[in-house]
């Protein structure tokens, strides 16, 4: 029986969720209460059989998955190819995306009885709670916050209403759902403007441009609205597209002019986006730069903008965006100034957490913005025993490795062992525990 039957003739999948779902997978098992594991018996592609609550069964398959690479403005020449060692190219290459979003769905490789994950989502009843990405930007992203769950909602409910249509200039809800997201660097010096700076912090940075600004008043007020007013009013201010904007952006351009040492994010986002309005929103944010694996977490609300670098992207499956400057796209300030969750950050990276040798993961739930998002990057480098809880989505970014799915015991079982090189994508279509071999970095995207 060739696997697309197995697969239909279940009529369940054994990990039936929601894009928000909370169901958590306890026990020993990496596989949901009623179903179980054993060997593949029949010696079909997979390796691993869940047996469903009407006794039928589904096999587990990992399925070489590819997508076009997403050009923009921002994108880094030749950037994804490089990080996933594709040919050499020149494209200005932005995003790769693996995941079943309607926008742009991965898809096998090979004929499958799905054309993409977007099909396969509907075909199994399964939501995946995740789109993984690979990014490379060589100019900074415009500056932009996504929506909680009920904002996500209720502003797609509010947009289909009003007829906007889903691809409009004007749309900013192009689904339900929301985006929180996490970013891992692929190489040291990963440069990101990620939550609002500690007011004090920014103050000082005030003064100091005050200090040598040729017009040093605007800048003086600037600091002023901060201190006295907070952070909400600041924020607006920028966002009002008034003639004082502009003026205070002018002098604190030309204040990086005369020390461009005080507060960099100036002149990089002036050399991008002359004398955007986004200049001084820039200035309220945190401005990092991440060595090689490490990450930052951006909840609902956050306000932030990649500026450059590679990284591994994984967040809500979702493409809803409020911008606030640092683009020719559409700015809905109202809507944004909704959105924004106005809380100083001091510090937004996200700590791994070792879960065994050679593995670690980033675990939005481990901090409290991130209480219920069911999504995690693991980084796997070298060989090790993986309980994956659910359908998850490999990339390779360096060296090689060779994954095993139990019941698979010499002889092996067709298409059981698989070979995951550096640059492939691959989908294992529910939840299983993967033998790996090998040694390298594969980034596995993963829901509990
Ligand atoms: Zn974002």
């Amino acid at each position: 029986m060739p696997c697309q039957s197995v697969w239909h003739s279940c009529g369940e999948s054994p990990h039936r969720r929601h894009r928000w779902g909370s169901r958590r997978i306890s026990g020993a098992s990496p596989f949901a209460p009623g179903f179980k594991t054993h060997a593949n018996a029949r010696g079909e592609a997979g390796g691993v059989v869940a047996t469903g609550q009407n006794g039928r069964v589904c096999a587990v398959r990992l399925i070489p998955i590819h997508n076009d690479i997403v050009s923009s403005s921002w994108g880094m020449p030749g950037g994804i190819s490089r990080a996933l060692g594709w040919p050499e190219t020149t494209d200005a290459q932005a995003e790769l995306w693996l995941g079943a979003h309607p926008s742009a769905p991965a898809r096998p490789i090979e004929a499958n009885d799905f054309e993409a994950l977007d099909e396969w989502e509907k075909q199994s009843g399964t939501t995946l709670p995740y789109l993984l990405k690979v990014l490379t930007a060589a100019h900074p992203l415009s500056l932009q916050a996504h929506p909680n769950p009920a904002q996500a909602a209720a502003g797609f409910a509010r947009e289909e209403a009003a007829g906007i249509a889903r691809t409009a200039f004007d749309r900013s809800y192009k689904d339900p759902y929301a985006k929180p997201e996490l970013i891992v660097a692929l190489n040291d010096g990963f440069q990101a403007l990620c939550g609002f700076r500690p007011i004090a912090q920014t103050a000082a940075v005030l003064t100091q441009l005050a200090e040598i600004a040729p017009e040093p008043e605007p800048v003086r007020a600037f600091r002023e609205l901060l201190t006295t007013e907070g952070l909400r009013n600041t924020v607006a201010f920028t966002l009002s597209r008034t003639a004082d904007v502009q003026t205070l952006v002018a002098a604190l351009v030309a204040a990086d002019q005369v020390d461009g040492t005080i507060a960099p994010v100036i002149g990089i986002v002036q050399r991008a986006f002359p004398h955007d309005d986004g200049i001084a929103l820039a200035l309220l944010l945190n401005h990092l730069t991440l060595r090689e694996g490490e990450s930052l977490w951006l909840p609902a609300g956050n306000v932030h903008a990649y500026l450059h670098g590679s990284g591994i992207e994984l967040m809500g499956p979702s493409d809803n965006v409020l911008r606030g400057g640092l683009t020719p796209k559409h700015i809905d300030e109202a809507e944004l100034m909704n959105t924004l969750v106005f809380d100083e950050v001091a510090d937004p990276r996200l700590q791994p957490i070792e879960l065994a040798d050679g593995v670690r993961t980033y675990r939005p739930a481990s901090v409290p913005s991130g209480e219920g998002v069911p999504f995690e990057l693991w980084e796997v480098t070298a060989q090790a025993t993986l309980t994956l809880p659910s359908a998850s989505i490999f990339v390779v970014t360096d060296g090689d490795f060779t994954l095993t799915l139990p019941g698979s015991e010499p002889p092996l079982a067709a298409g059981s062992e698989h070979h995951l090189a550096r640059g492939s994508a691959h989908f294992l279509t529910d939840g299983a525990v993967a033998t790996i071999s090998g040694g390298g970095r594969m980034w596995v995207a993963t829901a509990r």
